[in-house]
């Protein structure tokens, strides 16, 4: 490695060129336009539909706010069943809804939602279930919304790891009610800021629209106590250039991930994540899961000492969500209910992965761990 001070990070953002970017900027500049609706919301939610391959997208300023929208489209109360391997918006937007989360736990393999634990956790109040894609892999949609058909249910997906993640020969998003994406600059394609909500007929879309935009339905009609959720016109014009650049960019999370695949698999005590052969991945994120006795150090020794060799993973998901202050004392978040999730929250790194993350870089990084073995 060339520069042996520069910190390697978990992620570091695509960005698209900087004089395509400008030349949409001059453009905003001249027409005055910021937000509301504007040419680029309008030309990104054409764009990223035909991409994604999905019938109806709304674009939000941030996969939270899409989340917590989502739950209001669909007019979700009471209690939802829902993921504790997730990052905390899942369950925030939850809590910011007024409904209880009940935590199920997760298959010991991917980290998703294990359908057959959800229908004992239903009972008169559930009226939906919020599933997590979690690392890009497919939760299970097919035995989920069996469930959700049986009992009444409404499902809702985090997507906000599965961007264009193909199942079965369509996109993950065509699955359940609604699914969520966000946009944030850590995920695979970044708006700065950003999220959306995916329906599928154009009367829902219509419902989002208006939710976004405090609930207007013309210049004097207020149909729903709506928020302001909207994406505005800098962050869309920079979202069509990424969308250029995006292909290329899973190309080059693909290759980085296939280095690593290769090489720690061969390491005692190391798992790594073999997506599902049947879905078109997107390589988000690289975790592995580090058996302690077979590793000889424990998950916490190899991450701290990736520290201090200015290599820095992310323990995604650790703590647990369910083992937060403000969700701890919840029945479901009993670790006795949750054993898997609680197993590989304790075992997982999630290793540097971004489209510019150079070979030997990668490799230094599997040097290192390779190294530090007991
Ligand atoms: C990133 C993320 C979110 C939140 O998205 P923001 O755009 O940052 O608000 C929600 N859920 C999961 C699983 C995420 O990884």
């Amino acid at each position: 490695m060339t520069e042996k001070s520069k910190p390697i990070l978990v992620t570091q953002p695509a960005m698209p060129p900087l004089d395509e970017f400008v030349e949409l900027l001059k453009d905003i500049w001249d027409s005055k336009w910021l937000t509301n609706n504007g040419k680029f919301h309008q030309q990104l939610e054409v764009a990223l539909a035909e991409y994604l391959g999905v019938k109806y997208i709304s674009l939000f300023s941030n996969g939270t706010l899409a989340l917590t929208s989502a739950l209001q489209v669909l007019r979700i109360t009471g209690e939802v069943i829902t993921t504790p391997y997730t990052f905390v918006a899942t369950t925030h937007s939850l809590h910011w809804n007024g409904i209880k989360p009940v935590f199920v736990d997760v298959d010991p393999v991917y980290g998703n939602l294990d359908p057959a634990k959800i229908e004992a956790a239903i009972t008169p109040k559930t009226t939906a279930i919020v599933p997590v894609h979690v690392y890009g892999n497919p939760a299970d949609v097919e035995k989920i919304q069996e469930i959700a058909d049986t009992y009444g249910l409404k499902v809702i997906y985090d997507a906000a790891h599965a961007f264009g993640v193909n199942s079965k020969g369509q996109s993950i998003l065509n699955f359940g009610d609604l699914s969520i994406l966000s946009f944030h600059a850590t995920k695979v394609y970044n708006t700065i800021e950003g999220g959306a909500i995916i329906c599928h007929n154009e009367k829902t879309k219509k419902r989002i629209d208006y939710l976004k935009n405090f609930g207007f339905a013309d210049e004097t009609t207020v149909i729903a106590p709506g928020i302001n959720a909207k994406m505005n016109e800098v962050q869309a014009a920079y979202g069509l250039l990424q969308l250029n650049y995006v292909k290329e960019n899973i190309q080059k999370r693909k290759e980085v991930a296939e280095i690593y695949d290769k090489e720690l698999s061969k390491i005692k005590g190391i798992r790594i994540l073999k997506h599902q052969t049947k879905a078109e991945h997107n390589y988000p994120y690289y975790p592995i899961f580090l058996d302690e006795k077979e590793y000889g150090k424990t998950r916490d020794e190899l991450y701290d000492y990736l520290k201090t060799k200015n290599i820095y993973g992310r323990r995604y998901f650790y703590p647990l969500v369910s083992e937060f202050p403000m969700y701890r004392s919840l029945d479901s978040a009993k670790p006795s209910n949750l054993p898997n999730a609680h197993n590989i929250a304790e075992q997982v790194i999630c290793l540097p992965i971004y489209p510019e993350l150079a070979t030997e870089q990668v490799n230094e990084i599997i040097q290192k761990i390779k190294e530090f073995k007991g």
